[in-house]
């Protein structure tokens, strides 16, 4: 159950697609070139490859487990999260000042699949301290930066996310924890928080939660909730540690995957108040929050894209091997291994095509993230934060979604041996499971993509992009070859059932909501289906001239191969998806809810 980093790939996509010599030339990015992200991508490798991955089937059969309020994670974790922090690969995108590596999202996103592909259960207790810093440095004031940042950026310290409540789940609304003003400046907090993850553990020396909660009189709804820091223990003027905070670990949840990661219900102030302090303004708590929840939303993407790659290299390594049937070409005259069947090397390149797709869709985001805080020219960051901030829910939500294909596949690759757990492909399909429903579900994705997205200007953001897809279309089509034509066509209608979905949003989003909203997550993955199969047309282009200069010929060769196996076999999905919500919206809700 070995896994190597797919760093050819990654790099491809960072070179030609993210195009890193571009992001190179912008300010505080000068020495993260090419070379860097190797450089880079090689060592996290190592670390990865030889330590975290193997840690990732024992934390399935030795979860984290609780007693009288300590939780202990599986056996090895604490060490590898040890060297993961003294690597300084906490810090990897965070801002040198304080004390992080300063590198481009381009570079961190690919280091964060491959922590993930190595053991996603492990990898989330960095992605939620990833989360907190990012609030922390937006909207904390400076003497809670001073207090918290270095110790979270160093991985000294880690961090959590506490939203959800018994009943605030996707309706954050509904948070009521409750925070009083102290005399000091401080607060008190009080309330349950379910399903943290990472809530409690042995891995670190503090734990910084950052809580959800209304102040004491405020407003109800989404515009009465703040945002807090309230630490596990407290901490002294001279940074050392002091007295236990009132927050408590009361238990932690049984799963069906990600067994390693501890998911805790945290008790806030059953001892008089836990100890909190105000990020930014009161009542300000959730539009904080959600940048929060934008980096993770983005990095649960990229763990969708991960485990997809793991099931796939798992998958190819059992077809392989494998022997059972003769080939139905008569090209041996003996049972052969299993990947010489058509069927199985559909699956496989159904598994390949789609995580190389959502991976460069995600790497070009991430590129688009840099730009849109680090160009130099306003106008310049204006378009790439628009264009990151429509590729966020299909980033989360098609790469997560399409991570269940692709590990359901993965388990049927490998037949009865697929659905007995010492294979472990069946622990990739548990695990992937998860993500289609954390950092808000799928629905909740695709609501974000027809109301803030695509309705709220009237679709003019979503046809800018495709405006911008029409100029790849143009490239394809002055290209000779017979995969550049077949591309190209597909590409085409993709797009245009793309903005005859666009229009449909815009024209009923308020008219008619029930009509919109019933093809939300058929848009969000027709959508996120059509900006991978984009980028995959971007990179056939590439393949095509590098393979013709005869540059790594057999790699290029497979980089077309696997854009037109997309193309025919999963972006040609986006004309029939188009139809179900143009035709279809009236079916999704035209049963009474008596009949059901
Ligand atoms: C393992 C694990 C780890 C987690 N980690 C954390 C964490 O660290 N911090 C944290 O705060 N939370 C965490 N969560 C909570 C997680 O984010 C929520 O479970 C998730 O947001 C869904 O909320 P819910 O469970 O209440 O489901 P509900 O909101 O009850 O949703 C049930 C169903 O209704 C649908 N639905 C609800 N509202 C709408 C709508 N408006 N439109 C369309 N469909 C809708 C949903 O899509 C879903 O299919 C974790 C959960 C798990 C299981």
């Amino acid at each position: 159950m070995s896994y190597t980093a797919p760093l050819k790939d990654m790099l491809f996509d960072i070179e030609h697609l993210a195009r890193i010599d571009q992001v190179s030339q912008m300010p505080g990015f000068e020495d993260a070139g090419l070379e860097t992200a190797q450089a880079v991508l090689e060592e996290c490798a190592k670390l990865n490859e030889g330590v975290i991955a193997p840690l990732n089937w024992e934390g399935d059969k030795n979860p984290s487990s609780f007693k009288d309020g300590v939780v202990t994670t599986t056996p090895g974790f604490k060490d590898a999260f040890r060297q993961y922090a003294e690597g300084g690969w906490q810090g990897l995108q965070h801002p040198v000042d304080f004390g992080g590596q300063g590198l481009p999202k381009t570079i961190g996103a690919a280091c964060g699949e491959i922590l993930n592909s190595a053991n996603m259960s492990f990898a989330l207790c960095p992605l939620l301290t990833d989360g907190a810093i990012e609030a922390l440095i937006t909207a904390g004031s400076d003497e809670l930066k001073a207090i918290y940042l270095e110790k979270l950026v160093s991985g000294q310290w880690t961090g959590t996310m506490n939203l959800t409540e018994p009943q605030a789940g996707s309706d954050l609304a509904a948070v009521r924890s409750r925070a009083e003003p102290q005399p000091d400046g401080s607060y008190k907090v009080f309330g349950t928080k379910i399903f943290i993850t990472y809530g409690e553990h042995d891995m670190a020396e503090n734990i910084v939660h950052l809580v959800l909660a209304r102040v004491t009189g405020a407003p109800e709804g989404v515009k009465g909730i703040s945002l807090f820091v309230v630490p596990k223990f407290m901490v002294n003027k001279d940074g050392t540690l002091g007295d236990r905070n009132d927050v408590h670990c009361v238990s932690i949840e049984h799963k069906m995957g990600i067994k390693a990661s501890p998911t805790a219900v945290l008790q806030y102030g059953d001892h008089g108040g836990a100890t909190a302090y105000l990020v930014g303004q009161e009542n300000r708590g959730l539009e904080y929050m959600f940048i929060m929840m934008n980096a993770a939303r983005y990095a649960v993407g990229v763990q969708g894209i991960a485990i997809a790659e793991r099931a796939y290299q798992k998958a190819v390594g059992y077809a392989k091997d494998r022997v059972q049937s003769r080939p139905v070409d008569g090209s041996m005259s003996a049972a052969a291994p299993i990947i010489h069947h058509p069927d199985v090397k559909r699956m496989l390149m159904t598994m390949r095509a789609s995580t190389e797709g959502c991976r460069a869709m995600a790497s070009v985001a991430a590129a688009a993230y840099d730009a849109a805080h680090h160009h130099p020219d306003a106008e310049v960051r204006k378009q790439n934060a628009a264009f990151y901030e429509f590729l966020v829910p299909l980033v989360k939500g098609y790469s997560t979604e399409m991570s269940l294909e692709v590990t359901s596949l993965g388990v049927q690759v490998h037949g009865g041996m697929g659905f007995i757990e010492e294979t472990g492909a069946a622990q990739y399909y548990r695990d992937a499971k998860i993500l289609t429903i954390y950092e808000g579900t799928t629905a909740i994705q695709a609501n974000d993509l027809v109301g803030r997205k695509t309705a709220r200007d009237g679709g003019t953001g979503a046809k800018a992009i495709a405006a911008q897809i029409e100029k790849t279309e143009a490239e394809l089509a002055k290209q000779d070859s017979a995969n550049a034509k077949a591309v190209h066509l597909r590409l085409k209608a993709a797009r245009e059932a793309f903005v005859d979905v666009v229009d449909f949003i815009a024209a009923n989003a308020r008219s008619n909501p029930n009509a919109a909203f019933a093809g939300s997550v058929p848009y969000l993955m027709l959508a996120g289906n059509l900006m991978a199969g984009w980028q995959l047309a971007r990179s056939l282009l590439v393949a095509e001239e590098l393979s013709a200069k005869g540059q790594d010929v057999a790699f290029m060769q497979a980089k077309i191969t696997t854009a037109r196996f997309y193309a025919d076999h999963i972006l040609s999905r986006v004309p029939g998806t188009r139809d179900a919500i143009v035709d279809g919206a009236d079916a999704v809700t035209a049963l009474a809810i008596e009949s059901f």
